[in-house]
C-alpha cells in the first residue's frame, strides 16, 4: 500500500501515502489544503475512518460486561489492542497499559494517583523548561497540595535540555522527574534513557510526556527505562479521546484510583468497595471503545511505513523546511537547527508581524499552522515573544508543501511592509 521514494531523501514517498488521506483533497478558501499542524492533531488515512466505520457497523457493543456474542467480540477486539499496545512499547505486561483520554490524563493521574501518596513536603519535583502545560500544571498543583518543591532543568542555547543542569537539579531529595519525549514548541527531542537513568540514581521515577514522541519514533519503555510513558493516540493518526499511560505495575498497584464507578471495583457493599486488578481500575466506567478499536488500524498504518521510516521522512522534511526558513533573515527560528535531533514541528516568528496575523494569512492560502503560546506559556515567553508560528510536519507532508507555506509566508510580510 505504502509507496516508498526513490527519488528524495526520505525513504517515504509522501505524495503516496497523502493519497490515503482523504482530508487532502479538500480545498480550504479555495486553496489546496496544506496541513502544517500536526503536533497538535495529526490527519486519519482512510483505513483508520473506514474501520471506525465498520467497528460501529458490526461490533458496537459494551466491553467487559455482557455475556453476548457482540459483547464478547467487542471486549476480545478491545482488549487485544491492549495487547497490542503493549507489544509495541515493549511493555513487559498488558496489564500495564491503561487507557486515558490522553497524554494529559495520564499525567494527571501520575500526579494525582502517585504523586499525592508518596511526595511530602520539602521533596523536589523536577521539571524542565520546555514542558506542555499537560506536564507543568499537574505538578505546581500537586508542589502546592503537599509543600514539595519544583526545581528545573534549564535549557542550553540551542534549545536543548542542559544535561549539567539536569544533574544539579536531580538530587537525593527529588522524587519525581517529568519531562517531554519532544517539545511541541522546540521540536527537540530529548535524551530520555540518560534523564531516566539520573533520575534512577537519585532514587527517582522518571515521568515522560510521550505525546510528541510515540507519534515520531519507536518507544521502547524497557530500553528507555522509564517509568511512566503517557501519550494520545489522535497525534498519531488516531482517535481524539483516546491515550495510554503505560507505568511499571509495582507503581500502578500501589497507586489508588482516582475516578470510581461501574467496571474499576472488584467487590461493593453499601459501605465501602475494593478494586479491581490492573489495569482494570484506572478505567471506571465505559470507555471509548470504538476509538480503542480504531486505533490499531492506525497502528497498522504506522508499522506498515516504519517508525524508522517515517523519522527519516521527517528528518528530510525538517531538513528542507528550516533551510528554507533559514534563508530568511526576516525569520527567527525557535528551536534545534540540526533536523537529527528534533522533530518536525518548527515554531518561528516573522519580524514586526503578530503570529497570530501570519497564521492568518497563511489560512487564507489553505496554510494550516497553528499560532499562540502552544500551552507552552512560560517557555514561549521565555523568548520575549508572547506567541509564535508553528508549522508542523508529518509523513503525509511533502517538500512542495513546504515551498508553498514559505512562499505564502513571503505573501504575507510583503503585505506588512507596504
Ligand atoms: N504534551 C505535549 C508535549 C503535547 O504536545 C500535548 C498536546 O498538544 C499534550 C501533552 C497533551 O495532549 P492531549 O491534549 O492529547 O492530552
Amino acid at each position: 500500500m505504502v509507496v516508498r521514494a526513490e527519488t528524495t531523501n526520505s525513504p517515504v514517498d509522501a505524495a503516496a501515502v497523502r493519497e490515503q488521506f482523504p482530508i487532502l483533497a479538500r480545498t480550504v478558501h479555495g486553496r489546496p489544503l496544506v496541513y502544517l499542524d500536526s503536533a497538535a492533531s495529526s490527519l486519519r488515512p482512510r483505513a483508520v475512518i473506514e474501520r471506525e466505520r465498520e467497528v460501529a457497523e458490526t461490533l458496537h457493543s459494551n466491553v467487559h460486561r455482557s455475556a453476548h456474542t457482540l459483547a464478547a467480540e467487542t471486549t476480545a477486539a478491545f482488549e487485544s489492542v491492549r495487547d497490542r499496545v503493549a507489544a509495541r512499547i515493549n511493555a513487559p505486561a498488558r496489564e500495564e497499559i491503561v487507557f486515558t483520554r490522553g497524554a494529559t490524563e495520564g499525567l494527571n493521574m501520575v500526579a494525582r494517583c502517585w504523586g499525592e501518596k508518596h511526595v511530602l513536603a520539602g521533596e523536589r519535583i523536577v521539571l524542565t523548561r520546555m514542558e506542555h502545560h499537560a506536564n507543568l500544571v499537574p505538578w505546581l498543583q500537586l508542589a502546592r497540595r503537599t509543600g514539595a518543591e519544583i526545581a528545573f532543568i534549564e535549557l542550553t542555547g540551542d534549545y536543548r535540555l542542559d544535561l549539567d543542569s539536569a544533574a544539579r537539579a536531580i538530587n537525593g531529595n527529588t522524587k519525581i522527574v517529568a519531562f517531554p519525549h519532544a517539545s511541541n514548541v522546540l521540536g527537540t527531542v530529548n535524551p530520555v534513557a540518560e534523564i531516566a537513568r539520573i533520575a534512577r540514581d537519585a532514587g527517582a521515577l522518571s515521568v515522560v510526556d510521550g505525546a510528541q514522541g510515540a507519534p515520531h519514533r519507536s518507544v521502547d519503555v524497557q530500553a528507555l527505562g522509564v517509568d511512566f510513558y503517557a501519550f494520545s493516540a489522535h497525534k498519531m493518526l488516531g482517535p481524539t479521546g483516546l491515550g495510554v499511560l503505560y507505568g511499571r505495575r509495582k507503581l500502578l498497584d500501589d497507586m489508588d484510583p482516582w475516578m470510581t464507578g461501574g467496571e474499576m471495583i472488584e467487590r461493593v457493599t453499601w459501605d465501602g468497595a475494593s478494586w479491581a486488578e490492573l489495569p482494570h481500575k484506572f478505567e471506571a466506567g465505559t470507555p471509548h471503545i470504538a476509538g480503542v478499536i480504531t486505533f490499531a488500524a492506525a497502528l497498522d498504518f504506522l508499522d506498515e511505513l516504519g517508525m524508522d521510516a517515517i523519522a527519516g521522512h521527517e528528518r528530510a522534511w525538517t531538513d528542507y523546511a528550516l533551510a528554507k526558513l533559514g534563508e530568511l533573515p526576516w525569520v527567527t527560528i525557535y528551536g534545534p537547527r540540526d533536523a537529527h535531533e528534533r522533530t518536525a514541528a518548527i515554531s518561528f516568528n516573522v519580524d514586526g508581524v503578530f503570529a497570530d496575523d501570519i497564521a492568518q494569512l497563511l489560512d487564507a492560502d489553505g496554510v494550516a499552522v497553528r499560532s499562540g503560546h502552544h500551552c507552552a506559556q512560560p517557555l514561549v515567553e521565555s523568548f520575549g515573544v508572547p506567541a509564535t508560528v508553528r508549522a508542523s510536519g508529518y509523513l503525509y507532508n511533502t517538500l512542495e508543501d513546504v515551498d508553498t507555506f514559505v512562499e505564502s509566508l513571503h505573501d504575507a510580510r510583503r503585505l506588512f511592509e507596504n
